[in-house]
């Protein structure tokens, strides 16, 4: 039966959807009168219910016209401003249970209805002078990932408005030792981005419930055009969640800070407890052949991006939070459910805003998509999709081991060939890579063999090690080395992050890995209490030294245009990686750069095992950027070299001076 249906709606859909409407005029407010407009090609009738407040269930009930494009429509006289709306359709003889719009921009406390609000009044004060942070250079970015809640709730972190969209807006906070924290901390490590968590309306925190405190990562969308109301001071306000996510960009933006959104585009909290599958069920969700809903996500439905109207709604909505909100990137959760043509589209309505708005994802799904795998924005294919990034789970595996088991990795003292190889793959940005060895350096080879280049620019290659999912760096190590003493864990995990901001990819860094923050062996915190998550503040004093090394090593990255070249043919010209035997050391060699960096040369020596490491290098005059798990961007020494010792799990970074 279900199939049946399934049939009748695709040959529907084939033919109706040739309308330009915008889905986000779902609702347009002015003091005289409110417009009303939702697409569905499948109802047989469609209203409107406009209620005086949240919280009674009496409606005005408004009908909707049909328009050839499938959208429905009405205009109310008056001033509507502070009431509420839901849609509902009629199919098959049953009228869908009342939910706000696919494009409602603001909403109730849990999302349940939509809001009328004259959206000009949500807007902080200075707001029309927000501007993105310069960025004259992409290669500059190092992206830093956090969540409101872990990187306020701490009784040390100094912040007044904690777990709450405002708590990024505190400037000058300090920790209980009197150290930077907040965004003064951020702009002390020398990050470019922040990467927030979910901050769109989600559905597994209770809004009314706030006191209890509850945490949740909020990959569970309900509303996808609304700022999350758990972020916000009040969450029966409309207007306050809004105007109080503003505020947050603005602060940022004016700490030289740009923010971007993680979207979760790819399934829904559930189908009929959301707009998408309550107003036009089926449709923007894929199915399985006998009905059922297909479930890459592991969440129990996939989106179809690949539909018309799903497709014009991602992109609707991401240009809606990039206007609207100045929102300056976006990462995009389990971007392998998507189709490939919908991210090159989404790209491409972004640079027209403006080409600097980034836009990387998950290059996987969670479990088989139901769609045609060589269509899918999998990892493999980013090559596919110009200026669109992918994490590499290839550099992160090879540095610190893979999440599906408990084994070392490079870092942590593997000793192996393939993590090596993989290693230098993502040195070099995951792009198809090929020796230019020259007859005077006629013994160099590249030792990448067993991967193929995903990447078509290394910008593309999203480097990092860790991120909210699986265990933190410290937690990883601690399950794979845990013999080791807590200095030799340190050392691996300097040496881990040193390869990641080393590497020609994009940097990326998971929040309070340079506060040596544990999640106490939970891999999976989503919905972990603070207790877990939280980044311990007390920490910034008592490893110092760790986090003195991470914002040199930043510094040094940021330095150096040779770490950062910036383009595949670039790298291929001047990357390098002349052999060893030693599965455990990796010589990384970028030279001949004269025009590009104030360097000659620069060498990265990376020592993934416990015994010291001689090696000959190029005979010069070198600066030594970072040598023994210390670094320092001006320079620990000054010194002739024709060899180096590089000491056990750490990474030896030279400069040769012209
Ligand atoms: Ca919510």
């Amino acid at each position: 039966m279900r199939n049946t249906l399934f049939i009748m709606l695709s040959a529907l859909f084939v033919v109706s959807c040739t309308n330009k409407t915008r889905l986000e005029d779902e609702c347009r407010y002015s003091k005289s009168q409110t417009s009303f407009c939702f697409w569905s090609p499948v109802a047989e009738q469609m209203l409107v219910n406009i209620y005086a407040d949240d919280e009674t269930d009496e409606a005005e009930q408004i009908t909707l016209k049909k328009g050839s494009d499938n959208f429905w429509r009405a205009t109310v006289r008056g001033n509507l401003d502070g009431k509420y709306y839901t849609v509902q359709s009629f199919q098959n003889g049953t009228w869908s249970e009342p939910a706000p719009g696919i494009f409602a921009k603001a909403v109730s406390v849990n999302g349940q209805r939509a809001a009328i609000i004259d959206l000009k009044k949500a807007v902080p004060e200075g707001w029309d002078k927000d501007q993105r942070p310069a960025m004259p250079d992409p290669t500059d970015i190092v992206v830093y990932e956090t969540h409101l809640r872990d990187f306020t709730m701490s009784e040390n972190s100094g912040i007044q408005n904690k777990g709450k969209f405002l708590a990024l807006t505190e400037q000058g906070t300090t920790t209980s030792d009197g150290l930077k924290s907040g965004i003064d901390h951020l702009k002390e490590l020398g990050i470019t981005h922040l990467q927030i968590l979910p901050m769109f309306d989600y559905g597994s925190i209770d809004e009314t419930t706030l006191s209890k405190n509850r945490y949740n990562w909020g990959y569970d969308p309900v509303n996808y055009n609304v700022p999350e109301g758990g972020y916000s001071t009040n969450p029966y306000d409309p207007i306050c969640r809004i105007r109080e996510a503003k505020q947050m960009i603005q602060s940022l933006h004016k700490a030289g800070i740009r923010v971007i959104m993680d979207v979760v585009y790819n399934h829904t909290y559930n189908v009929m407890g959301c707009s998408l599958g309550r107003v036009v069920p089926l449709y923007f969700y894929r199915l399985n052949d006998d009905g059922t809903y297909a479930n890459g996500s592991g969440c129990g439905n996939e989106t179809a991006s690949e539909q018309e109207m799903m497709r014009q709604y991602m992109i609707e909505s991401v240009c809606y939070w990039a206007r609207e909100y100045h929102i300056d990137g976006f990462r995009f959760d389990l971007m392998g459910i998507h189709d490939m043509e919908t991210m090159r589209q989404i790209r491409s309505a972004l640079d027209k805003i403006d080409p600097t708005i980034l836009v990387y994802g998950e290059g996987w799904a969670a479990m088989t998509p139901k769609y045609p795998y060589e269509e899918l924005a999998m990892k493999q294919f980013t090559y596919k999709m110009p200026r669109v990034g992918a994490f590499s789970d290839d550099i992160r595996n090879a540095l610190i081991g893979s999440p599906f088991d408990h084994e070392r990795g490079f870092a942590s003292g593997k000793n192996d060939q393939q993590s090596k190889e993989a290693l230098c793959f993502g040195l070099a940005g995951g792009i198809d890579y090929q020796s230019v060895a020259d007859s005077e350096t006629s013994n160099i080879q590249v030792p990448i063999s067993n991967i193929q280049g995903w990447a078509g620019e290394p910008l593309q290659h999203v480097s990092y090690i860790t991120c909210h999912d699986n265990y933190c760096l410290r937690d990883r190590i601690e399950v794979s080395a845990k013999d080791e003493d807590e200095p030799t864990k340190l050392r691996m995990n300097k040496l881990a992050q040193t390869a990641v901001l080393m590497s020609q990819g994009m940097a990326f860094l998971y929040g309070g890995e340079e506060l040596f923050r544990t999640k106490l062996g939970i891999d999976n915190s989503f919905e972990s209490p603070d207790s877990i998550n939280i980044i311990p503040w007390e920490n910034k004093q008592k490893y110092a030294e760790l986090f003195e090394y991470y914002k040199e090593i930043i510094k040094i990255r940021r330095e150096h245009k040779g770490l950062r070249l910036g383009s595949a043919e670039l790298v291929r010209q001047h990357v390098e990686f002349p052999p060893t035997d030693n599965p455990s050391f990796i010589i990384y060699r970028i030279k001949d750069l004269e025009g590009i960096d104030n360097a000659k040369s620069l060498i990265v020596l990376l020592n993934g095992s416990a015994e010291t490491v001689e090696t000959p290098v190029p005979k010069g005059d070198y600066t030594v950027l970072a040598h023994n798990a210390e670094a320092q961007a001006i320079g620990l020494s000054k010194l002739p070299l024709d060899k180096i010792s590089v000491a056990p799990y750490s990474a030896t970074i030279l400069a040769e001076n012209e």
